[in-house]
């Protein structure tokens, strides 16, 4: 059956790589009989520019009808005081589709260990995922500001944090069996229900070990083991904070792919990096952070492993035989990066 694809491509490298990642997608699919259409839809500052609203009504009514979505990029320094902001696009559009999980897989290739500011025997075989609870907690608790005092209230129900603690294990049990859940059981009650719940949930997956691990502790260990994980699941602000930790390991934003999933619906797949606005149109962003999200989108939404571990190998042996971007420290121009991976496929 045909799946329909609905791209945003929004701002800044965003046109440039999106186009990148649909070359991709287009020179794998007669290999794996994957059959699509693209729907491209107005979103962030291009949309605000064009309709005055950075999600009009007809992308986020074709989003919802869709069997996954791309986005590449959004926002830029011409809107930082703009009324309505592209960033609004963004929150509103994860909270229509209700997308409470983000997925960041981390990685460190072996053509790109030298950018690492990691020493090469702590980098070692670091392969994990940070799965991040991404519509509640405290970001979305009442907020009070007084003048002399001010509140904010961390809420987590049973099912909110069940959900996400499934969808670790789940992911775990396609990678290295291993949960890590991370909290601040020793202080906090929502922690401490996190505990509970992460223990209640493992026994269900009884092929997959669950450890509980106090974030302060491994905001420490993502550094002086990252090695040691597999799947590291927590709440919104924690997520938040972890999941950039972890960002820096790879020593580049531009090979960062991410997904926000939800209970029903389809999925959203975009780089973890901005909109890169000092390189916009330049011809030299680095296009692979919108590859390999092309590549989870395949896995992750369609089941389509073979496709998604066919453009991961074409990517690794595209760094391996020297082809880099700029932010890579090399000379390779971003349509140069492109055609080489597609010739890798
Ligand atoms: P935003 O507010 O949109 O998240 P930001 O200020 O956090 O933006 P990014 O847009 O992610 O930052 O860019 C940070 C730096 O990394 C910039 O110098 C940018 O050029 C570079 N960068 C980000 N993505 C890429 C990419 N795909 N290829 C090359 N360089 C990139
Ligand atoms: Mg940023």
């Amino acid at each position: 059956m045909t799946k329909k694809i609905v791209t945003l491509a929004g701002d800044g490298i965003g046109p440039e790589i999106m186009a990148a990642g649909l070359a991709v997608l287009a020179a794998v699919a007669p290999k794996i009989n994957f059959d699509y259409t693209i729907e491209a839809k107005a979103f962030g500052g291009a949309a605000i520019d064009a309709a005055g609203h950075p999600l009009p009504d007809d992308t986020l009514a074709a989003t919802q009808s869709a069997d996954a979505i791309l986005l590449a990029a959004i926002g830029g320094p011409q809107y930082n005081d703009a009324a309505v902001r592209p960033e609004q696009g963004l929150l509103a559009l994860r909270k229509a589709l209700g997308l409470f999980a983000n997925i960041r897989p981390v990685q460190i290739f072996e053509a790109l260990k030298h950018l690492s500011p990691l020493k090469a025997e702590i980098i070692e075989g670091v392969d994990f995922v940070v799965v991040r609870e991404l519509t509640g907690g405290i970001y979305f608790g009442e907020h009070t500001l007084n003048e002399r005092t001010a509140r904010d209230v961390n809420d987590y129900s049973y099912e909110e944090i069940e959900r996400i603690i499934r969808i670790a294990f789940d992911i775990a049990r396609g990678r290295g069996k291993k949960v890590t859940s991370v909290d601040k059981q020793n202080v906090l009650a929502t922690s401490k229900l996190w505990r509970i719940v992460a223990d209640e949930v493992a026994k269900d997956y009884p092929d997959v070990t669950l450890e509980h691990a106090l974030v302060d502790s491994l905001a420490m260990k993502m550094i002086t083991n990252p090695s040691d994980f597999d799947v590291i699941v927590t709440e919104n602000l924690f997520g938040d904070i972890l999941s950039d930790e972890s960002s820096v390991l790879p020593g580049t934003l531009g090979v960062m792919p991410s997904a926000s999933h939800a209970e029903n619906g389809p999925s959203l797949y975009e780089p973890i990096h901005g909109s890169a606005p000092d390189i916009a149109g330049l011809g030299i962003a680095n296009p692979i952070s919108m590859i390999l999200s092309v590549a989870m989108m395949l896995r992750e939404s369609f089941g389509e492993t073979t496709g998604a571990a066919y453009i991961e190998r074409a990517v690794h042996q595209t760094l391996l035989a020297g082809v880099l971007t700029k932010d890579l420290g090399g000379q390779a121009s971003l349509s140069e990066m492109t055609e080489a991976i597609i010739k890798h496929l």
